[in-house]
């Protein structure tokens, strides 16, 4: 996995964020504060202009130039959380992506406190880690972070913002975990035929 390869993601993601943005300030106006697309537009729009403007040329300088990024730029929970993400993915990049997603999922959960079944972005990167760690394909695992997404809408909100709902949090969708399911969208778009690849195995 190179950094041209992570760029494509990143920028694709930050597209798809862009698009979704004014769903995912929905979902988050019924559950939260109405301000998760403009968080996740702004700081993904910042993180591709800072890729832009002084391109890192390994790909762990990428991730965690994408981790500062976001933790400077994006308030809120969703910030920090991302931003650590791509943190901890950078110091396991070099062993491939599905180490290194599962990295970065373990900072969130260690940073956010956060267990499968609370209504957050875990319950759709756990998924996905899951898939990835079992052998299976990034459209897999984009297709588990999109079941994991759908079913916390029945779920009560432990953590977070909607957690202050209680009962009333049930019968809405995450917004952290939609805006994750796009990221495992992003990844198998843009990555599917180079997962697996080492550095060396690529041009
Ligand atoms: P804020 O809640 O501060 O307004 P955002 O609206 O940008 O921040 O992000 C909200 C999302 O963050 C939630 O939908 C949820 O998925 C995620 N989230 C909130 N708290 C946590 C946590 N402790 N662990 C994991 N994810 C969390
Ligand atoms: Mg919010």
């Amino acid at each position: 996995m190179n950094a041209a390869q992570l760029t494509a993601w990143l920028t694709r993601f930050a597209e798809l964020v862009h698009a979704q943005r004014d769903e995912l300030t929905a979902l988050d106006s019924a559950i939260g504060d109405a301000d998760h697309g403009s968080n996740m537009d702004r700081g993904m729009t910042e993180v591709v202009a800072a890729l832009a403007e002084a391109p890192p040329d390994d790909a762990a300088a990428l991730l965690k130039r994408t981790g500062t990024t976001l933790v400077s730029k994006v308030g809120g929970a969703s910030g920090p959380l991302y931003g650590t993400l791509f943190l901890r993915m950078a110091g396991a990049i070099g062993d491939g992506f599905a180490p290194a997603l599962r990295a970065g999922f373990e900072g969130v959960l260690a940073r956010g406190k956060a267990e499968p079944g609370d209504k957050t972005m875990v319950d759709a990167l756990g998924p996905a880690c899951d898939v990835l760690d079992a052998g299976g394909s990034l459209a897999e695992a984009a297709q588990a972070a999109a079941d994991g997404r759908d079913a916390t809408v029945p779920l009560v909100a432990r953590k977070g913002r909607a957690s202050y709902l209680g009962e009333r949090s049930a019968g809405h969708q995450d917004p952290g975990a939609t805006s994750t399911a796009l990221l495992l969208q992003a990844a198998a778009e843009t990555l599917g035929g180079v997962q697996g690849q080492g550095e060396e195995a690529t041009p």
